[in-house]
C-alpha cells in the first residue's frame, strides 16, 4: 500500500481506494468494480463525505426491517469483500443473517477468494458456492441471475450493498424486500430498492449493526411502525436536497 499522509484532504477517500486496489490485486475485485468505486467517489464528494440525516434515517429503518425478517440474507460482491469483510460478518452475526456471494461478473477463482476472506474474518458459512443449490432468478441476463436455493431464493429481506439496477429490479419482482447502500441517489438501484442508504458503505455499515443492536429489544409492533412510517422516495428526495445544499454552500465559498 502506498503511504497517504493523514493530513491529505482526501485521505479517507484515498485509503478506501487503496483498499479496493489491494482487493483487485488479491483477485477479489473485478476491473469493473474499480470503475464502480470511481462512480461512488464522485457522489461521495457531492454528499460531503459524511453520513447525512436521510442516510441515518434509512439506516434505522433498515435495522428495523432486518430485525423483522424471517430469513435475511446479505449479498456480497468483490467490492464489499475488499472494503468491509469484517463488518459484514459482524452485521450477519448480530442479526442472524446468512451471507451469500453473488458476482455480476461470474468467476470461480474470484468467488473462492471472496469466500476465503469472509471466512478469515469469522464467517461460519458462505452461500452461493454450491452448484447443486443454484436456482435462477428470472428477469436478468447476467451471471447474477443465479441465486442460492437456501439463501437469496428463500430470503424475505436481502441486503445488497452496491447492487446493479437490473438485479435490484429482479429481486423486487421476486417479492424480496431490498435494502441497499448506494452513494448515487439517482441510480436505478437506489430508486427501486425498498430502503436506500445513500452513504459510503464503509462509513455506515457499522452504524447499521449498532442500530440493529439498539433496536433488538423492541417489540414487533414498534419495529413495524418504524418501517411503515418510512417513505423511500421521499427520503431520496431529501437526500438530493442535502446534495443541493452542500453544493450551494460550496459555491458560496468558491
Ligand atoms: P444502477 O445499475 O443501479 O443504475 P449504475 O449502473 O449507475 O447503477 P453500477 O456500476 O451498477 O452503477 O453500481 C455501482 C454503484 O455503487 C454506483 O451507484 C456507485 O455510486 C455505488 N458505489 C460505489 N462504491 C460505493 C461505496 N463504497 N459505498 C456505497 N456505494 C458505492
Ligand atoms: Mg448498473
Amino acid at each position: 500500500m502506498s503511504l497517504i499522509p493523514k493530513s491529505h484532504p482526501r485521505a479517507k477517500s484515498l485509503m478506501i481506494r487503496e483498499k479496493l486496489v489491494a482487493g483487485f490485486e488479491k483477485g477479489l475485485v473485478a476491473k469493473e468494480g474499480l470503475l464502480a468505486q470511481g462512480r461512488g467517489e464522485a457522489f461521495d464528494y457531492l454528499i460531503g463525505e459524511k453520513t447525512g440525516k436521510s442516510a441515518k434515517l434509512a439506516i434505522k429503518v433498515a435495522a428495523a426491517q432486518i430485525l423483522l425478517a424471517d430469513s435475511p440474507v446479505i449479498s456480497v460482491n468483490g467490492n464489499i469483500a475488499a472494503l468491509c469483510p469484517k463488518e459484514i460478518v459482524k452485521l450477519a452475526k448480530q442479526t442472524g443473517s446468512k451471507i451469500e456471494v453473488n458476482l455480476f461478473y461470474e468467476n470461480e477463482e474470484r468467488k473462492k477468494a471472496i469466500v476465503k476472506i469472509l471466512k478469515n474474518n469469522g464467517a461460519s458459512e458462505v452461500l452461493g458456492t454450491n452448484p447443486t443449490l443454484r436456482v435462477i432468478l428470472s428477469g436478468i441476463d447476467s451471471a447474477r441471475r443465479f441465486v442460492d436455493k437456501n439463501g437469496i431464493f428463500l430470503a424475505d429481506v436481502v441486503v445488497v450493498p452496491l447492487e446493479d439496477g437490473d438485479r435490484t429490479l429482479a429481486l423486487r419482482k421476486a417479492g424480496k424486500t431490498v435494502i441497499t447502500f448506494d452513494l448515487n441517489p439517482l441510480s436505478r438501484t437506489a430508486q427501486t430498492s425498498n430502503i436506500t442508504i445513500v452513504d459510503n458503505v464503509t462509513r455506515s455499515i457499522d452504524l447499521l449493526t449498532e442500530n440493529c443492536k439498539k433496536l433488538s429489544n423492541k417489540n414487533k409492533k414498534t419495529l413495524k411502525k418504524i418501517v411503515e412510517d418510512f417513505d423511500n422516495k421521499k427520503n431520496l428526495s431529501n437526500m438530493i436536497n442535502e446534495i443541493k445544499n452542500n453544493l450551494t454552500r460550496r459555491s458560496r465559498i468558491a
